[in-house]
């Protein structure tokens, strides 16, 4: 049996990126695109990635423009990288206001490795070559 035209067309081809954006985690904002979480608006808990329901009581979520700045938690050097992506480079945790913690690339730019508590900023880049090259958040520092 042959498969019909339907099967595995190049538009329902998957990639990593691509979920990431369906997912919502940026979008075009006043300043340029921004970091998007969710906030429940009964508990204000917050969430990123975004979702839909709040984990604490099921009430539907508001989508917000998450902080620009955060402080690191920690963060580990990768230096085996998949593919898509150049080693070393740092992986890391960062807390934002909004009391949420993102797991992201880390750009440290200051002496010796990435310190706990250090300030970092958000840059919207590339983050995956591809096909397709893929834009994520990464957060540089010191600041
Ligand atoms: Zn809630």
């Amino acid at each position: 049996m042959t498969q019909g035209k339907d099967a595995a067309t190049p538009s329902e081809t998957r990639f990593p990126g691509q979920h990431a954006l369906e997912q919502q985690i940026l979008r075009a904002g006043e300043g340029g695109l921004e970091l998007v979480g969710s906030r429940c608006p009964q508990c204000e808990a917050a969430y990123y990635p975004p979702r839909r329901l709040c984990a604490k009581d099921l009430t539907e979520c508001e989508s917000i423009a998450l902080s620009t700045r955060g402080t690191l938690y920690e963060a580990t050097q990768i230096r085996i990288a998949p593919v898509g992506f150049e080693a070393p480079f740092w992986l890391g945790y960062v807390d934002l206001p909004e009391n949420v913690r993102v797991f992201v690339q880390i750009r440290w730019n200051g002496d010796g490795e990435p310190r706990h508590g250090a300030a970092v900023d958000l840059l919207l880049e590339t983050v995956r070559t591809g096909p397709p090259d893929v834009v994520g958040p990464i957060f540089t520092g010191p600041v």
